[in-house]
């Protein structure tokens, strides 16, 4: 197709349009093209448009957090205690309350980190490499819930303390959505994917891992070391890159 300045005039003297969507193969004569630069007409290419239907993944930065057990919950805090909610999280029945602990490493401590809610089997402490490096802990690469290897770490409320053996790690990011979104985005459970982080300093992460479960909301997971990496701010966004 050629799109000519009489075609356009005939649009728009016709429509008012205020812009005009083209394939890849249409030829636009320079006539045309000083014609919708006069009357501010825009030109939108459809593999634009292609790119621009891509499924946008809301990103959320977590920051360093716990996942208690009972058992240390109960060292803590006493036996029966009852946590205080402080904010409901992005995803179905996660929180976070209002409790801080102390983490306590061999090379420094670090202050005031929150406890996710609820209690998990067994206890997890999610940290950025930063924070990894400041307590000197050699925390490793991991998918959550699988801490068997990792290394522990001293913990306090500022009252009792308590040493895990294990649990310390670096959470791999991850994508939570459930089963229409698995389809929409053409993904199972448990993929290791590559995602394209839209920012102002934009890139790629490989072996992004997706979780799929009917109760998820369509999140991407990833701490504060990797969201200052990119740069995140709260316009963007992660795409799938194939
Ligand atoms: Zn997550």
């Amino acid at each position: 197709m050629v799109l000519t300045e009489e075609k356009l005039k005939l649009l728009y003297n016709k429509e008012n349009i205020k812009e005009i969507k083209v394939d890849k193969k249409t030829v636009i004569t320079p006539s045309a093209r000083e014609y919708m630069a006069q009357k501010s007409i825009k030109l939108i290419e459809e593999s634009k448009i292609e790119e621009n239907n891509k499924i946008k993944i809301p990103i959320e930065a977590s920051g360093r957090h716990i996942h208690l057990s009972q058992k240390e919950a109960d060292i803590l805090f006493g036996t029966g205690y009852v946590f205080t909610i402080s904010k409901e999280l992005s995803q179905l029945g996660q929180y976070a309350y209002k409790e801080r602990v102390r983490l306590i490493g061999s090379k420094g401590i670090i202050e005031n980190v929150v406890i996710l809610g609820p209690m998990r089997k067994e206890t997890q402490v999610e940290l950025s490499l930063t924070d990894s490096r400041i307590l000197g802990v050699n925390a490793v690469l991991r998918n959550s819930g699988l801490i068997d290897g990792t290394p522990g770490i001293l913990m306090s409320n500022g009252k009792n303390f308590v040493y895990i053996d294990k649990g310390v790690i670096i959470a791999r990011n991850h994508i939570h959505m459930n089963e229409k979104d698995a389809n929409r985005l053409n993904v199972k459970d448990n993929d290791l994917i590559k995602v394209k982080i839209v920012s102002e300093r934009s890139g790629i992460f490989e072996n992004v891992l997706v979780r799929v479960d009917n109760k998820f909301i369509l999140n991407m997971h990833i701490d504060y070391d990797e969201a200052n990496a990119f740069y995140i701010s709260k316009d963007s966004y992660g795409e799938i890159y194939e």
